[in-house]
């Protein structure tokens, strides 16, 4: 590619940073002003401006994404904090509630059911790819159906991929499947862009879901990465069960979400003093990322040397028709079922709940809003001296209460981490309590960089486990700062890849030797490539004989 097409190609694009020689090389030169300019000079253009700006700031940012992608990376990457927000929950979350008003340049693939036996040639449309992310739109965050709006998440969650754990934009692909939307206001909607049914759910669906897993490992190759993202939780378990043994497959809000709210539990033993088995554990919500936490606190307490019916036993939850107990008049699902306990009584509420079974920790997981109460927080203040509240539903509307509460109301005893961020919040006694942000982010870019480098081909649960034995993610009080997020990646990457090579699991030969090394020298950079051909003298030869 030359000339101008290169220039609006996001991917080759410098904007003035294209050099003299590489302006007249190309066929670009005139077509910028004379400047040349740095990187750091545009980097600033950029962040003087996000400063500036006040809404839409998610319009802007992305805008800078289709025109030139390492400036992108390289100022959201120097200021995560404040940008992982904005690209990432909560306000990616009103994004795809908005998507089709706001849709400038498509990112990634739309495959809809009427496509149905030709996935393989659409996914022809896209070159190359070695990490996908897809949704079929049906949970977005705690939002519910948005249809095809929900393409936000995968494009967003591949952008931490790049910003967190260093994965070539180039190697990711955002995919969103259309089977239609039951959300009623989207079939209404003039804008909305998919199609204009309810969801199929029928036969076809399952169809075109394995077509399409077949399509992607027929194209891009056997040990593609493929991270199911906000699918709805009946689908969510059966596509993990039917394909994990078969693809290179996780669901991250099952798997990702475990690990992420299991490393905050450990870390606050450094806090409370209590060891993972000594944990009673209540949640609210009994779906994808309540199971998904239940099992992997079961496996890390069996791992403490408890017996798994010891540790299950351990863990209630409670959802929409009460408490999860036997014999109770709305049925459970055979997922569930290890949760599901003899019925202890006097359970009306979420509040009874917490005063008969008195939890240490209260994990809210349910994307229903506000009902971790005044009293169920009180509660927990009473029943325990750090009681831990995980208010992990997105976006932060649907948190369970916010970071104020949660720590006023217990005169700052408790452990609180939120899914999406709240800002620190200072009590009357003076201090200044900073939460956690308890989200897969912390886990699913490190994962995938290791599952990628290391050529795993399925993943196994020990995976999201072992991911936690890293220093990094225990520092700060139960999360590391997200200005740390990128090096809690690169050595949660590292630590995988040992685990994996060690068990026989990695089938990427050869092994490197020395891992860490490994990891930094192939992470992607924001720094721009020269377009220049390498010009050299053959050694020896004093003066070229033309
Ligand atoms: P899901 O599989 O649909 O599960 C939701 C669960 O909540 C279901 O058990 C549901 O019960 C229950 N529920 C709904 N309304 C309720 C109510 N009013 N009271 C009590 N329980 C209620 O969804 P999910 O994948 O687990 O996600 C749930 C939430 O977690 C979402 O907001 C999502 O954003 C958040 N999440 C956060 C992270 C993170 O990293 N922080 C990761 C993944 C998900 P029924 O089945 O009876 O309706
Ligand atoms: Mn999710």
């Amino acid at each position: 590619e030359k000339g101008k097409p290169l220039m609006l190609n996001p991917r080759t694009n410098k904007g003035m940073a294209f050099t003299l020689k590489e302006r007249q090389i190309l066929g670009i030169h005139g077509l910028l002003p004379s400047k040349i300019e740095t990187q750091d000079t545009q980097a600033m253009r950029f962040q003087k401006n996000l400063k500036k700006m006040s809404d839409p700031l998610y319009i802007y940012l992305m805008g800078i994404q289709e025109r030139n992608e390492r400036l992108f990376y390289r100022v959201l990457m120097e200021d995560i904090e404040a940008l992982m927000p904005i690209v990432y929950t909560p306000t990616v979350g009103l994004a795809c509630t908005q998507y089709g008003h706001i849709f400038r340049r498509p990112k990634g693939l739309f495959i809809s059911i009427k496509d149905q036996g030709h996935v393989r040639s659409i996914l022809d449309n896209w070159p190359e790819t070695t990490a996908v992310v897809v949704t079929d739109g049906e949970r977005i965050l705690g939002l519910g159906d948005l249809g095809v709006y929900g393409m936000g998440i995968p494009v967003g969650k591949l952008c931490l991929y790049t910003a967190c754990a260093g994965i070539r934009p180039e190697s990711c692909l955002p995919v969103c499947i259309d089977v239609g939307t039951d959300n009623e206001k989207l079939l209404r909607d003039p804008f909305y862009m998919g199609l204009y049914q309810r969801r199929d759910r029928s036969q076809r669906y399952d169809d075109l879901i394995d077509e399409f897993m077949e399509a992607v490992v027929d194209k891009y190759g056997q040990d593609t990465l493929i991270q199911f993202e906000d699918f709805g939780n009946h689908n969510a378990f059966r596509f993990l069960k039917k394909y994990r043994e078969k693809f290179c497959t996780f669901n991250d809000d099952i798997q990702g979400t475990a690990s992420v709210a299991l490393a905050g539990l450990l870390a606050a033993r450094r806090v409370v003093g209590k060891p993972i088995t000594e944990h009673k554990v209540l949640f609210l919500g009994a779906g994808e990322a309540a199971l998904g936490i239940a099992n992997l606190i079961v496996m890390a307490m069996m791992e403490a040397g408890m017996s798994q019916a010891e540790a299950r036993k351990k863990i209630w939850m409670f959802d929409k028709y009460g408490l999860l107990v036997k014999g109770r008049a709305y049925e459970t699902d055979s997922n569930q079922e290890a949760f599901v306990h003899p019925d202890p009584g006097e359970v009306k509420s979420f509040l009874d709940a917490v005063n008969v079974i008195k939890p240490s920790a209260i994990i809210g997981v349910a994307g229903a809003g506000r009902l971790f109460s005044h009293d169920v927080i009180r509660a927990m203040g009473s029943l325990n001296e750090h009681p831990i509240i995980f208010a992990l539903s997105n976006p932060t509307a649907k948190a369970e209460c916010t970071a104020e509460d949660a720590y006023s109301l217990t005169q700052g005893r408790c452990l609180f981490a939120s899914g999406s961020p709240f800002a620190p919040v200072s009590l009357e006694d003076g201090r200044i309590l900073t939460p956690g942000q308890g989200n897969n982010a912390y886990i699913f870019p490190g994962v995938a960089l290791a599952v990628i480098l290391s050529g795993v081909r399925h993943i196994s649960d020990t995976v999201f486990l072992e991911a936690l034995t890293d220093e990094e993610l225990s520092q700060g009080r139960l999360y590391p700062p997200l200005s740390n997020i990128r090096e809690v990646s690169l050595q949660m990457a590292i630590k995988v890849m040992q685990y994996v090579y060690s068990k026989g699991m990695a089938f990427r030969y050869p092994e490197p030797v020395d891992k860490e090394a490994y990891v930094r020298s192939v992470v992607w950079n924001i720094n721009y490539d020269s377009f220049l051909p390498e010009i050299y003298d053959w050694p020896g030869v004093s003066h070229s004989p033309c």
